[in-house]
């Protein structure tokens, strides 16, 4: 009987061992398949840093292909640059006054400074080259200092604003601003714009940093007003068609970008704004009619609060005030003012009808040069006499005939 008899707690250990190994498998088994998750993972991490560093490389590449460009660009604009400045040395001599300091002006960017970067670089070599050279062919041109110093001008006192400053280097060259008062009127005004214009700069009318920086660059090397007057480029000067020409359905009319404008003097040292052309050909206008001593320069600034370019808004606001009952303010969205392209002077002649003081009869007989055009009585523009019915004598428009 006993040799049948079962010892089941052998079974049971043996159970248990089981159990036990079950339990040991089961967690290996976890184990195993968190490390495949975790392998899983490193090998998407190390997938992605791959690609990543496939990229890097990439861009690597791309920049290094970019900088050989670059270093060729350059080798090629300094092999350009060298055969311009030999050419232009070569015809220093036979250029005229002026036009030669332009170009070289044009060349260097705006500025015969050129590049300044602070290094002893390539560009800045150049850069000085064409400070020698501009000097130089200035002198040749001009006659201007057999010597080779620069012109001696005093600093301008430190504390100087920069409209002072910019007075006070415009009257160095020889042009009349009147005193250096800071107040940018009629003939700072002008000669600022037209030393901006005679220089390729912006036409901004203020004393802007680069303007200034020039200004007294030039005036130091001897730049004279003169020579910017006989200069090619202000000789062969003529109205030019405005850069936004104003449209038939008025679209755009009173909503032009003013930091884009010029600035020309208004009464009461207020601001004024016209088109960049429009502001060229007034300050040359000005130059001009500085030159009759009949009459009173300082009647060519912009009267009243607006009276250059006019925005939509206060357009609307005259239009209110004048417009309704007395016809003196355009339709909103319809005048020339809206394009900063009229003016209205300072004549001390608001009469409809004959012009009557000296700087009317200035405008009639020379405005047009300048492309400057009277607004004229749109039914009757002439008198039986063939004088001009103006409709407002105040109002000028810039209107440049097209060729
Ligand atoms: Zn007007």
């Amino acid at each position: 009987m006993s040799r049948f008899r079962i010892d089941l707690s052998n079974v049971r250990v043996e159970q248990d061992k089981l159990n036990q190994t079950i339990s040991t498998f089961t967690n290996m088994q976890q184990q195993v398949s968190s490390m495949e998750y975790r392998v899983e993972g490193a090998v998407r991490a190390r997938r992605n840093v791959g690609s990543r560093l496939n990229r890097s490389s990439q861009q690597l590449r791309e920049l290094d292909r970019m900088v050989r460009e670059l270093n060729q660009f350059m080798v090629n604009t300094v092999g350009r640059y060298e055969q311009a400045e030999a050419r232009l040395v070569r015809n220093a001599s036979e250029m005229n006054n002026g036009q030669y300091i332009f170009a070289l002006t044009k060349y260097a960017g705006g500025s015969p400074g050129g590049v300044s970067n602070g290094g002893n670089s390539k560009e800045q070599i150049k850069a000085k080259s064409v400070n020698e050279v501009t000097t130089s062919a200035y002198k040749a041109d001009t006659g201007v200092g057999e010597t080779k110093k620069k012109v001696q001008i005093p600093p301008p006192p430190e504390k100087y604003t920069n409209n002072q400053k910019v007075q006070y280097y415009l009257s160095k060259m020889g042009f009349n601003i009147g005193t250096v008062d800071g107040k940018m009127g009629v003939k700072s005004s002008s000669a600022l714009i037209i030393f901006q214009y005679s220089q390729g700069l912006s036409i901004t009318g203020k004393a802007d940093a680069a303007t200034l920086k020039l200004l007294q660059k030039l005036a130091e090397e001897g730049l004279t007003y003169d020579s910017i007057m006989k200069s090619d480029v202000l000789k062969n000067w003529k109205p030019e068609q405005p850069g936004i020409e104003p449209r038939k359905d008025n679209k755009g009319n009173g909503k032009l970008d003013v930091s884009k404008l010029a600035r020309v003097p208004a009464t009461k040292d207020r601001d004024a704004y016209l088109q960049n052309e429009a502001a060229v050909a007034w300050a040359l206008m000005v130059n001009e009619a500085s030159k009759d001593k009949t009459i009173d320069i300082n009647r060519f600034k912009a009267s009243g609060t607006s009276e250059g370019y006019r925005t939509l808004e206060v357009q609307k606001e005259y239009f209110k005030k004048y417009g309704e009952d007395s016809k003196r303010a355009a339709t909103p969205g319809t005048s020339n003012h809206g394009w900063g392209l009229a003016i209205d002077l300072d004549l001390n002649d608001p009469q409809k009808g004959k012009a009557q003081t000296n700087e009317l009869k200035w405008l009639e007989a020379n405005a047009e040069k300048f492309g400057f055009n009277p607004y004229l009585d749109k039914e009757k523009p002439k008198f039986k006499d063939g004088s001009n019915n103006y409709y407002e004598t105040w109002h000028w428009n810039y209107k440049p005939k097209k060729n």
